[in-house]
This record gives structure tokens, sequence and C-alpha cells, in this order.
């Protein structure tokens, strides 16, 4: 017998799976039979934010419609190379609230960790396109620096794992923050902000579950779906593993022109979300970042939207509708 450390090491599924994401517009869009589109479709110059996509993600898309709203999420376009007035690199702030390394701590009680600035998937819309990961993340230091911060600050409560996405690191690397953050008597709750259990669910694998599940702290994990067709029997499953490991499951989404600002659509990623075990939580108004503009949905619409959201669904299915604002102690609602 060959002895098990020896062995070669076994390829994790989730990460075989994420090498295998799709990360060549043209390869897209042959997958979903629109090949012969790619000249009206793609953007004639590089946008500067890499596509990239999981293949069940992209399985989950309608063949042959260019209008889809998870392609839409996905796909460069021309759109994204116009400079528009208000839209800015650095849209909430962040540069100016970092405390140390890759802690961004503006509200009370409660701290985020940028533990990398790595995503499964880019989504054309994100805030983050802009930001240097990779001199500020907290993965870059081991964390030390970061722990250091939040052990220093007896007013943190809660420490909120984001990035790009947290789930993008290895449950070793989270095992070992999680170790240094249950040694803090202070943290009593550790979030999670993940879109990783809804583009690749195989993320949630027995490893994860086994580390979140043994966790000496109280746990929450905010997902990222903007549209109901998201969510399909592997994201059922990763959802009732994380309940299963004790977290309190949320949803936030964006609320995003052509892709989900539709009472009907908006309705229906409540119900499907809750189907799934998760609440709506917040519905973000765009962070006004430069490449994103045509994603924008006016407040008044958007007001419209979640006042018409209001009648149709019990009050628990009625995501909050914020803004967030440079400078504000909270997100600001609506
Ligand atoms: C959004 C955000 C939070 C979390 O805010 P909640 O209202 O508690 O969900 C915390 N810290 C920062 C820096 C944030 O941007
Ligand atoms: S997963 Fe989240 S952080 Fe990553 S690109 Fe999408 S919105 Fe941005």
């Amino acid at each position: 017998m060959i002895p098990a450390n020896r062995l070669p090491a076994q390829p994790v599924r989730w990460q075989q799976l994420w090498r295998e994401s799709v990360t060549d517009p043209r390869e897209l869009l042959a997958l979903l039979g629109l090949a012969e589109r790619a000249g009206e479709l793609l953007p004639a110059a590089d946008t500067g934010f890499a596509l990239r996509v999981p293949r069940g993600f992209v399985a989950r898309m309608r063949h042959g419609d260019a209008d889809d709203p998870l392609l839409r999420q996905v796909l460069p376009q021309a759109a994204e190379l116009g400079e528009v007035p208000g839209f800015t690199r650095d849209a909430v702030g962040d540069l100016a609230a970092r405390s140390a390394n890759g802690v961004l701590h503006k509200y009370e009680g409660r701290a985020l960790l940028v533990a990398t600035g790595s995503c499964a998937v880019h989504c054309r819309y994100c805030f983050r396109r802009h930001f240097p990961y990779a001199d500020d993340t907290a993965a870059a230091n081991r964390w030390s620096e970061a722990v250091g911060h939040l052990r220093a600050d007896r007013s943190i409560g809660e420490v909120i794992l984001s990035g790009g996405d947290p789930l993008s690191l290895s449950t070793g690397k989270l095992a070992e923050l999680g170790d240094a953050l249950a040694t803090i008597p202070h943290v009593r709750r550790l979030r999670i902000h993940t879109r990783l259990p809804i583009v690749l669910p195989e993320r949630v694998d027995t490893d994860f579950h086994r580390w979140l599940a043994a966790l000496p702290l109280q746990r929450v994990v905010v997902l990222h779906a903007n549209h109901p067709a998201e969510i399909d029997a592997g994201v059922d499953a990763a959802c009732a593993r994380l309940r299963d490991a004790g977290a309190t499951l949320l949803n936030q989404a964006v609320l995003l022109r052509g892709v989900n600002d539709d009472v009907d659509v908006l309705a229906g990623l409540s119900e499907r979300s809750f189907a799934a075990g998760v609440l709506p939580y917040y519905l973000h108004q765009l962070d006004r970042v430069a490449g994103a503009a045509h994603f924008e949905v006016p407040d008044a619409r958007a007001q419209a939207l979640v006042d018409a959201l209001r009648r149709r669904l019990p009050g628990y299915l009625v995501p909050r509708l914020v803004r967030e604002v440079a400078g504000e102690p909270s997100k600001t609602p609506l």
C-alpha cells in the first residue's frame, strides 16, 4: 500500500469546475447558439474586465437568446467602454475607508474583510471591477494583520468575509481564518458574502460543510442571485447543506436594467429564493461604477417596483431597497 501522504493530491471537484470556466466570449456565444452574432454582440475593444463564467451557470441560460438575463450579467458589452458622468472607479469610497490590510470598517459593530480578489464569475456591473486587489487582500498577508485589527477593536461583534468572493479561497485557507477569528472573544458572528453557491454550487462540498458546521461562531451566509433562473436544483442542494451547517441564509440582489427591473421577475426571485430556504435581504441600487451605467434603473422606477412587490408578497419576501453612499454609517434606504 502507498502511504497516504505519498498519494497524489485529489483534485477538488469544485476547483476543477472553476478551472474549466468559460473565459472566451466567442466560446460562450457558440455554446448558446449565438456564434454568428458575435460581431454585433461583442465589444470592439478590450473592456479591461475579463469574461469568466462557470459552465453550470451557462447551462441555465436560454439557448439562442441574446437578451437572456443571466447572459446579460456576464457578457462584455460595448456599452462598458463609454464614459458616463457620475460613474467613477471607486464609487463606494472603499479606498478611503480601509483601516488595515484587507479590512473595511465603515459601519458600527461589523467589519468587512476583503478576503480575496478572486471570483468564480465576473459580473459586469460589479462595483469592485476596479478595486486594487493585488496589494489589499487579507489573504495576501496570511490574515495576521487583519485579524490583529479585529482583535484590537472590541466594538466588532461581526466579521463579514467579502471580496471578491471569499469562497473562492480553499477550505483550508478559510479554516486558518476561522481558527484565528474563533480566538477573538468579542467576535460572535461570521457572515459570508458569496455568489459561489449560486454560480458554482459544487463549492458547498463535504469539506466546506464540515468546516462551517464546526465553527464556534454564529453563521450567516448572504448569497447573491439577481434572477430566479439562477436558482436550480444544484443551488437548492447547496442551500440545504448550508442550512444543515447551521447558517442563516439571506440573499442580496442588485437591481439591473434588462435583468430584473420587472415586478414579475423580482417576485419570482423572492419566491424561488424562499423555496431554497433563503430570505431576501437587500435589493441594491447599482453602485455608480465606471462601465456599468447601462445597467442603471432610475430611483423612481426602483421605488415603484418595490411598492408593487409589497402589494404582492408577504412582508418577509420584500427586500429592502438601498443604495451605498460613500461616508454614510449604513446602507441608505430609498
Ligand atoms: C455593506 C457593508 C456592510 C454590511 O452592512 P449590513 O447593512 O450590515 O448588511 C459592512 N461593511 C461594509 C464596509 C459594507 O460595505
Ligand atoms: S461575484 Fe460579487 S464581487 Fe465577484 S464580480 Fe460578481 S458581484 Fe463582483
